[in-house]
């Protein structure tokens, strides 16, 4: 049996056609079904629902042996807990995004660099973040947060954020620009190396597959 770890809402959202040109179809919505391992038409392939940050932890331990994660997720665990016992074989091209700096439209933010200011920046990504402002020289006290990051400067509560961007629909619906673009992002394809050993008649074809239809528009 190979297990496939997925996140509901966008990353399943995109997977599962990719999947189905592998030929696997899964069973089951995760939006209405409360089950968090859903099958597929073939036997030897299920799916298991986690959290999209929870991702890579089920792979590198062998509680899924490949797993779909997108690229913010994936340098934040791998900052934090090293990339031992993974391969990253596929940029799967889905979930595309971008990873900026955002503040509040009348906030002076080039201004604030240019005087050496001291900045609050709150984010999900505290290694990226630390890392992209230090690459720039600009101090920065960072604020963790889990999710809603946009109401961070409306609040008061940081001068900036480092989130996900796609169209900037939400920035801008909360009145705040987008000042830096710090990298572009997508999903990847996460493996699980000894997996891959013990199970490449498996996972080698899926692999496979599944870069096969990354490179190939649909
Ligand atoms: P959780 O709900 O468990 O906290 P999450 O909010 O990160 O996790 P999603 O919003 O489904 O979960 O995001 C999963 C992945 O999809 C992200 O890690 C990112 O790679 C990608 N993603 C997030 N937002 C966007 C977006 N606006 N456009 C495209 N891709 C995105
Ligand atoms: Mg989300």
């Amino acid at each position: 049996m190979l297990t496939l770890a997925l996140s509901k809402g966008r990353i399943f959202e995109d997977t599962l056609p990719m999947l189905a040109r592998a030929g696997i179809t899964v069973s089951g919505d995760p939006e209405s079904t409360r089950k968090l391992i859903l099958p597929t038409n073939r036997p030897d392939v299920r799916v298991v629902l986690v959290r999209a940050s929870d991702v890579p932890t089920y792979v590198r331990y062998g509680g899924a042996d490949i797993g779909v994660a997108g690229l913010d997720v994936l340098r934040e665990y791998i900052a934090g807990s090293g990339s031992d016992g993974l391969y990253l074989p596929v940029d799967l091209g889905i979930a595309r995004c971008r990873l900026s700096v955002a503040v509040r439209h009348d906030f002076d933010y080039a201004g604030q660099v240019k005087q050496g200011a001291r900045l609050r920046v709150a984010t999900k990504y505290l290694h990226m973040a630390r890392e992209h402002f230090a690459t720039k020289g600009v101090h920065v006290d960072l604020v963790k947060l889990y999710g809603s990051m946009e109401l961070a400067p409306l609040t008061g509560l940081a001068d900036a954020i480092v989130d996900l961007v796609s169209t900037g629909g939400t920035l801008k619906a909360n009145g705040l620009v987008e000042v830096e673009h710090i990298m572009d992002i997508s999903a990847r394809l996460i493996v699980n190396q000894a997996a891959l050993k013990t199970r490449t008649a498996l996972l080698k074809p899926l692999i496979d597959q599944l870069r096969e239809a990354a490179q190939t528009p649909e």
